[in-house]
């Protein structure tokens, strides 16, 4: 009887074992398949498989019979999900109706059973099996299951079933769901790592950066394209056994091995900045990071090497220190003091011609200090001129104010040094100041500012007499003119000639000339004595004198006085008919009524009356008649008459 059970119970574990050796070798045809498709494909499988172990059935009473169709229909549900399940059920069941009989219905019940346990178990673990924990459940529940569907069978073979047919089916359910389900779970795992590894292989050959394994002697293990291609092997096998001294000089060789020995030793991880020549004899510099690993029996240890061509990094980093360097040499050495504050008005920086120009001690001026109180100190220690009538307190809120305007200024230490300020903004509030000495500057400035008041003054101004000039004069009647017909005041106006002047020179000559209308304008000045009075050369030998707020009679006393102080002169003159120097003076005066048209009218006047004073024998005055506007009242009466 033991012979019968187990005969055919173990048939149907060889078909299973046929099953999973089949699935397997497919695996490499299913690699690429929608998961979909592989769960339908597994669920055939299992379906037919099913039908296989069906064939080989153990009666165990005539009419019943039992098989390990169960095992099949479970798998297909608990690797391959609903899909998988619901395929190898429908197959396994349509079989059993075929095969007809008295357990058709408690079989297609288990079949049942089975699709739905599978399926359950399967949404437990979301459809993922890769753990022989899971197929130990699977196996447990399947054997459990298969022994209650056992009881579905009539009460009178219970006792039959239990003492022949339980332990067996039971044993071999569990044993050949834990052989069949352990293999594809193996499978499923190989296949996930084979993946994996071929992730891994296709990241490590299309990583820019280097990355490879070395072993305890420097050799590599394995090693990416891009670790080939910076140690200029062919490609990443002609690495394999090799070290870096097959490809490095020796000493950046033996370098490398140092810091790789030393990572071994102490078994810790380190970044390092590794700076070589390379073949091309070009520097390059790597970021690198070393990993020291033990093999797989423990004993040795290996490293794992991931590098990064940090060269061009590297050297910008280079060139930004060297021009940072340059910059600020260029800063401590240039000719002005320069400071800058931060957009809190903190002190930032201050070169060191700053602190020279103001003789200040390297501890003054130190970072973090406020404008504040920088100028606080300056207005305390140095003796800074202030502005007339400036408090030391004004003077700083002053600068203050400047500086936020960014407005350069200037001030004057009492050692006589000038200094100018000018700031520029940077950016977030922050500034930069430039003090320099403009002392020379200052000085060449007032030079030049005296010498153009001295230019202005001599362009005014006769040369021989120190008179006004013409031109000086031009402006001056033109503007006077203006200012009386604006006020209604008067205004006096005389031109002299020196007379027989031709004559004195032909006598005295020229030199003798020029003493004698020295003489006749310092006796002009004299009568034009005013601060309002304007006395200028008209040109040789003739003069001229404009006397604002003054009336005929002042202008009569005026013209004779200065007729008189120049016969006081005594200047002997034979070619003239007085036997002295002497001149003629033409004046006009000009009240609000005078009807003249402008500055040259009033001229004309001066100087009709000075022909007439020439006429009337010289060493006169004549006064000119000015005319007058002809008012309403004045045409009416001289109408009337
Ligand atoms: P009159 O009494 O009619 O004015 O006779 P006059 O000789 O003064 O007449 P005129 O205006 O013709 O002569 C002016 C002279 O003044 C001619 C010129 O030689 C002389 N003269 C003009 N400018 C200067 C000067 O700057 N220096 C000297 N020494 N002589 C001058
Ligand atoms: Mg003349
Ligand atoms: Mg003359």
């Amino acid at each position: 009887m033991m012979y019968h059970v187990w005969q055919p119970l173990l048939a149907n574990v060889a078909v299973i074992a046929v099953f999973i050796s089949f699935w397997t070798s497919i695996q490499s045809w299913l690699e690429r398949a929608a998961p979909r498709k592989v769960d339908a494909v597994f669920g055939s499988l299992c379906g037919g498989t099913g039908l296989a172990v069906m064939t080989m059935p153990f009666e165990i009473v005539p009419g019943v019979f039992f098989d390990l169709r169960s095992v099949v229909i479970i798998l297909a549900a608990f690797f391959a999900g609903p899909v998988g399940g619901f395929i190898a059920g429908a197959m396994t069941g349509a079989f059993r109706i075929y095969m007809g009989g008295v357990g058709t219905i408690p079989g297609l019940v288990s079949i049942a059973i089975g699709v739905a346990l599978g399926i359950f178990m399967n949404w437990q673990r979301r459809n993922t099996v890769n753990c022989f924990r899971d197929v130990l459940d699977v196996a447990f529940a399947a054997a459990g299951l298969s022994l209650m569907t056992m009881l579905t069978l009539p009460t009178a073979l219970h006792g039959a079933i239990f003492e022949h047919v339980a332990l067996p089916a039971g044993t071999l359910i569990f044993t050949s769901l834990i052989l069949a389900g352990s293999a594809i779970v193996h499978e499923n795992r190989r296949r996930d790592i084979a993946r994996a590894n071929e992730i891994y292989g296709a990241v490590m050959d299309a990583l820019p950066d280097c990355l490879n394994a070395k072993d305890s002697q420097g050799r590599f293990l394995v090693a990416n394209p891009a670790t080939a291609r910076l140690m200029g092997a062919t490609d990443r096998d002609a690495l394999i056994g090799k070290s870096d001294s097959d490809f490095y000089d020796a000493i950046t060789a033996s370098g490398f091995r140092k810091d790789e020995d030393r990572i071994i030793r102490w078994g810790v991880a380190e970044t390092l900045e590794q700076r070589f020549v390379q073949n091309n004899g070009e520097v390059a510099w790597l970021s690198t990071l070393k990993v020291p690993f033990p093999s797989s029996d423990g004993r040795e240890v290996g490293i794992i090497t991931h590098n990064r061509d940090i060269t061009r990094h590297k050297q910008l980093e280079i060139n930004l220190a060297e021009t940072q360097a340059r910059l600020s040499d260029a800063l401590a050495h240039m000719a002005d003091g320069l400071v800058m504050f931060d957009g809190d008005a903190k002190l930032v920086y201050c070169n060191d011609r700053f602190r020279q120009m103001f003789s200040l001690p390297d501890t003054t001026m130190l970072a973090g200090t406020t404008l504040t109180a920088i100028l606080r100190k300056a207005v305390e220690h140095f003796n800074i001129v202030l502005p007339d009538g400036m408090t030391k307190a004004e003077w700083m809120a002053l600068e203050l104010d400047k500086v936020a305007r960014l407005e350069s200024t200037q001030f004057q230490l009492e050692d006589g040094r000038w200094f100018q300020n000018r700031h520029a903004a940077v950016r977030d509030g922050a500034w930069l100041t430039v003090s320099c000495d403009i002392t020379e500057g200052k000085r060449s400035e007032r030079a030049l500012m005296d010498l153009n008041a001295r230019l202005e003054v001599l362009a005014r101004t006769d040369g021989l007499t120190g008179l006004s000039n013409r031109k000086t004069f031009d402006d001056k009647l033109y503007a006077e003119f203006a200012r009386s017909r604006r006020h209604g005041s008067k205004l006096g106006l005389m031109l002299i000639d020196v007379d027989r002047f031709k004559a004195f020179n032909d006598i005295y000559g020229h030199p003798e000339g020029d003493t004698c209308l020295k003489s006749v304008a310092d006796c002009l000045k004299i009568v034009a004595k005013r601060p309002s009075d304007i006395a200028a050369r008209y040109g040789g030998e003739e003069f001229v004198a404009i006397f604002p707020e003054v009336d005929e009679a002042g202008m009569q006393l005026i013209a004779d006085q200065f007729q008189q102080s120049i016969r006081d002169l005594k200047r002997a003159h034979v070619g003239s008919e007085k036997g002295i120097a002497t001149v003629s003076t033409g004046v006009a005066i000009m009240g609000a009524d005078a009807d003249l048209r402008g500055p040259a009218d009033f001229l004309r006047l001066a100087d009709e009356a000075l022909y007439r004073a020439k006429g009337a024998g010289r060493d006169c005055v004549r006064i000119a008649e000015t005319p007058l506007l002809i008012s309403d009242t004045d045409e009416a009466s001289h109408r009337a008459s």
